[in-house]
């Protein structure tokens, strides 16, 4: 009797203890997914989500970095993919460039100061519509006459959007005067090679890559139509000529 009652204690015990075990691995594996779906919601991107994948991080790091942070905006491309513009050829830029009153070819750095020193080139900052991005490859500095043209065209692309959600917005511009030897290292020109110096080594050129809203709220559409508007004007009065690139829009004065 003895005996017989002790196993059937055995079994209970062993009934119990497999139950609660199976109880134990349903509860874990009910609790898992939860934890990882509430991880993936509430986790703020950017940390430990965008380590998991590099690919992922580069594709999508402008969007990870807008959610949680909303002081991030995103700028408006300004390139022959969103904009509209018949292209003039670069050979009636290198003209034009070499025809406007003030202009000389800026082979390097000296020529640049003496030509600043001399008033053919002054520098620019940032001006109502437009502002100057960090500049690696190129001088804030342009022919007197261009810098004319970039203010008229700041203050058209500002006037274009007062009142609007997008007022305050200003285009980027991302390249001025390159000195021959700065050409150079951007690989697109031989050092020595006048024939066929860039207009840009004129100070007779810029570009305009983006459009920088100030919410991102106000969404693309309004400063991209209106910078459209401005190169259009501008090109068709016979101001200025552009070439549309696959980063930028390429300016230059006309003489
Ligand atoms: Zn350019």
């Amino acid at each position: 009797m003895e005996i017989k009652r002790r196993k059937y204690r055995w079994d209970r015990i062993a009934g119990a203890g497999l139950t609660l075990l199976t109880a134990l691995i349903l509860f874990v594996a009910w609790i898992a997914p939860a934890s990882v779906q509430s991880a993936d919601g509430l986790v703020h991107p950017g940390t430990e989500v965008i380590n998991e994948s590099n690919e992922l991080a580069t594709k999508d790091s402008a969007q990870f970095h807008a959610r949680p942070k909303e002081e991030e905006i995103l700028p408006c491309s300004c390139n022959k993919k969103v904009l509209n513009l018949p292209k003039n050829p670069y050979t009636a830029h290198r003209q034009a460039a070499r025809n406007l009153p003030s202009s000389f070819y800026v082979k390097d750095k000296s020529e640049m100061k003496s030509g600043k020193r001399r008033g053919k080139l002054v520098a620019v900052t940032d001006g109502r519509g437009y502002h100057i991005a960090p500049l690696s490859h190129s001088h804030a500095v342009l022919l007197p006459e261009v810098a004319s043209l970039l203010e008229d065209m700041g203050q058209a692309f500002a006037d274009q959007l007062e009142g609007t959600l997008s007022e305050g917005t200003t285009f980027r511009v991302t390249s001025l005067t390159r000195t021959a030897q700065q050409q150079a290292q951007l690989g697109r020109q031989n050092y020595n090679a006048i024939t066929d110096a860039s207009t840009h080594s004129y100070g007779a050129s810029f570009d305009i890559a983006y459009t920088d809203r100030l919410s991102n709220e106000a969404d693309c559409s309004s400063p991209t139509r209106a910078i459209q508007r401005v190169l259009r004007t501008f090109q068709e009065s016979g101001r200025i000529l552009v070439i549309p690139e696959r980063n930028c829009m390429h300016i230059t004065l006309r003489p």
